[in-house]
């Protein structure tokens, strides 16, 4: 029964994806969504994987690690992206276990990936988070700083600076803020732009997102 209600909230959601695509002269061609598991049971995980679905994110290594492994072993193809903040300590198990970090957010932590990834031979596909509203309790590089940050990350020989991430402030219109996003986005020339979750994921591609990160409007209330 939550199998069905979650299906057709899933195809409810690409359909409305889709339809926001064919609409806005801005959106990406192709916007992935990404299913956001945090504190959510491994059965709807699983009726999403049989529904075809191949796209993840997590915020919590110590949640991420008892499931995707053996998840990876029964689904071939599964994108997994870490979408939380990231102690240089547990670097090396996130490069063993995300495809996509989100969340590079300082420069100790791109030199500890960097360092990592060389290591074991791996080139690690990274977005850089940006701190677009300049919260002091939000984590991510300020846009002032973001220039620098890109040149260093380039310069990086096992990191490949994929997109770019934010999560705007709570309580103000994300729309101006997206816009800048997809400005840096093009000056930048990066493929990905990672922005929009529950309630605002329609601004945020007729902006431009090219990955939307869903948590409860896919899955429901987390535990
Ligand atoms: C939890 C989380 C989401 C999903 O939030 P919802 O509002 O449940 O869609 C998206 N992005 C980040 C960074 C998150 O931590």
């Amino acid at each position: 029964m939550a199998d069905i209600i979650l299906s057709d909230t899933y195809n409810e959601l690409l359909n409305e994806v889709q339809s926001l695509q064919k609409t806005c002269p801005l959106s990406a061609d192709n916007v992935v969504l990404l299913a956001v598991v945090k504190q959510q049971p491994d059965d709807k995980i699983i009726a999403l994987l049989e529904a075809g679905h191949r796209y993840f994110a997590e915020n919590r290594i110590e949640e991420a690690r008892c499931r995707w492994p053996d998840f990876r072993i029964t689904y071939p193809n599964i994108e997994l992206h870490h979408i939380g903040a990231l102690q240089s300590g547990k670097v090396r198990e996130a490069v063993g276990l995300y495809d996509v970090i989100e969340t590079l957010d300082r420069h100790s932590l791109l030199h500890a990936v960097q360092k990592e990834a060389q290591r074991i031979g791996k080139v690690q596909r990274c977005y850089v988070q940006v701190n677009i509203g300049e919260e002091l309790q939000k984590s991510g590089v300020l846009p002032q700083q973001l220039e620098s940050f890109m040149i260093q990350a380039h310069a990086a020989s096992h990191i490949i600076v994929e997109g770019l991430m934010c999560i705007p402030p709570e309580g103000k219109a994300p729309a101006p803020y997206f816009a800048l996003m997809r400005n840096w986005q093009r000056q930048y020339k990066l493929p990905a732009l990672s922005m929009g979750m529950s309630g605002d994921y329609a601004t945020a591609i007729r902006f431009g997102a090219t990955h939307i990160r869903l948590g409860t409007r896919l899955l429901g209330e987390r535990s």
